[in-house]
């Protein structure tokens, strides 16, 4: 690999999501040094998360390190596991903190760059409501699932002690999810089959008495899909047993119960075991700082950074922005993530050769949606896709079938679909594993 090279500018990239990855590898880093700092050393292939709260799926088989993709640049592409704290575009540097637990003489420090990449993805939305961060598990990262996936098995165990009272086996049975998206309804779809797979076999005194209740404010769950799946999605759902509260709204939210808002506007008292929140985005405090500092320059909206059709955030010099961290007219997927990276590194394609004195025009971002698709439970998908200028809304086994077949071709490496068919098949062979971590 060719060395740091001080004649050439230097990329610094936040993040090690869906945006940078997708960047960093079309990126040619023949034109360019690149830096990368994030918290994770990793990149984490999010849509199959929900697979990992029950054990279909193994947390490290959807983990790819980030080294793994840097050694495979031509230039040596520099990685500073730690958080950008904050970002002077006036200097342009970025101040970036050691978060891990352990720490070295040096935690702290300042970076220079010549062009900044923000990709930092965004985080869960809870509406300032009190209690939420304290109970409740969300579904982003890695370490969500896995705190899932042991409160769930400890719910169950404490509901089988000896002489336990039938209300708190009713409460600790009681599995209750806030957001009716695609994260909730995935999550809600796992727990199902992990019900009815395995905790049947494993626990079948206490099988009965476990409940799954999605809760969600608007008229209707999965929003994004078409009526048709909709209906299907909630047909399913009643199949499953699992109960869907809809035009229900949380308001409150304590450590053995939440208080809803009901269809009828009564304040209802939900108990609940398990508590999973997912009621979708929200700006990081890093974008929230960087959009308050650039507001003279245009960024006007609390929902996340403004930028142009070439990934520029408005008021800044030399800086660009991608996937959820930013607001635009798409939807915070990884989809359109994955698209605006793609498209970002062949916007530095053509800077480079700019720069060389080729003449080069820089064409706006064009996103193609692909289509929705999204897991609702034994063995059934759902799919929205685009066909001919139209749409074909399919749902059932089939679906399940190419569900998966999309999620593997959209792994980045060949190792993570071997880890990640490894674990389909030990699943349906042996089980999902019950031991609490
Ligand atoms: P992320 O992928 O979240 O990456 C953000 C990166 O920034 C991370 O590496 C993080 O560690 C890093 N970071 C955070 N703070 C800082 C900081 N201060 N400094 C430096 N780095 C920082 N989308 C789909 O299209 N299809 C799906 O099937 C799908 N399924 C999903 C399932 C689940 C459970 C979830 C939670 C999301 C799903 N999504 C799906 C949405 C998709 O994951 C996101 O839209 C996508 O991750 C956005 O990519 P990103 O690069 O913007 O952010
Ligand atoms: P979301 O924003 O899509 O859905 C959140 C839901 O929570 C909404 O329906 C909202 O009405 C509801 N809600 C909000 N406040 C509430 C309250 N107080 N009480 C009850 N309900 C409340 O969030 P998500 O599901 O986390 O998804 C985030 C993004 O990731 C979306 O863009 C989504 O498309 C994407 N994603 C896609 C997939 C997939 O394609 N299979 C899977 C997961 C996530």
């Amino acid at each position: 690999q060719k060395q740091f090279d001080p004649s050439k500018r230097t990329i610094v990239l936040l993040g090690t999501g869906w945006g940078a990855v997708s960047f960093l590898k079309k990126l040619n880093t023949d034109d360019f040094n690149v830096i990368i700092v994030s918290p994770r050393n990793y990149f984490l292939f999010t849509p199959l998360l929900p697979s990992c709260t029950v054990g279909t799926i193994e947390l490290r088989s959807i983990m790819e390190p980030i080294r793994f993709i840097t050694r495979h640049k031509s230039r040596n592409v520099k990685f500073y596991e730690s958080e950008c704290t904050d970002i002077d575009p006036e200097s342009k540097t970025i101040s970036i903190t050691d978060v891990s637990d352990i720490k070295g003489a040096v935690s702290n420090t300042t970076i220079p760059y010549d062009y900044l990449v923000v990709a930092i993805g965004a985080d869960n939305q809870t509406f300032g409501m009190a209690g939420v961060r304290e109970h409740a598990c969300f579904l982003k990262e890695i370490w969500d699932a896995q705190k899932i996936r042991t409160r769930l098995m400890d719910c169950v165990e404490s509901a089988g002690f000896a002489s336990q009272t039938p209300e708190e086996v009713s409460r600790l049975l009681h599995m209750v999810v806030v957001g009716g998206g695609p994260t909730g309804v995935e999550y809600a779809a796992e727990l199902h089959d992990f019900l009815k797979d395995d905790l049947q076999i494993w626990y079948p005194e206490l099988v009965d008495k476990l409940r799954i209740t999605l809760v969600e404010a608007l008229p209707n769950v999965l929003p994004m899909f078409s009526s048709q799946l909709i209906q299907y999605t909630e047909r399913t759902f009643k199949q499953n047993n699992i109960e869907v509260l809809t035009k229900t709204m949380v308001k409150e939210v304590a450590d053995k119960e939440i208080k809803v808002m009901d269809a009828n506007k009564n304040m209802v008292s939900i108990p609940y075991g398990l508590l999973v929140w997912a009621t979708g985005n929200c700006p990081r405090p890093l974008a929230r700082k960087l959009m308050a500092r650039l507001k003279e320059g245009g960024q006007s909206s609390p929902r996340g950074l403004l930028i142009d059709e070439y990934m520029r955030v408005a008021g800044a010099q030399d800086m660009y922005a991608i996937g959820d961290c930013t607001f635009t007219k798409y939807a915070p997927t990884a989809q359109v993530a994955t698209q605006q990276g793609l498209y970002l590194a062949s916007v530095f394609a053509n800077l480079a050769r700019i720069e060389r004195g080729e003449n080069r025009k820089i064409s706006p971002f064009e996103y193609t949606h692909q289509g929705s698709l999204a897991y609702i439970g034994s063995d059934r998908a759902i799919a929205d896709l685009p066909f001919l200028n139209g749409n074909v809304s399919v749902g059932g086994v089939a679906t399940y079938v190419f569900w998966r077949s999309v999620y593997i071709s959209n792994m980045f490496s060949f190792r993570n679909r071997f880890l990640v068919v490894g674990d389909w098949v030990k699943s349906r062979i042996f089980g999902r594993d019950v031991s609490r971590e």
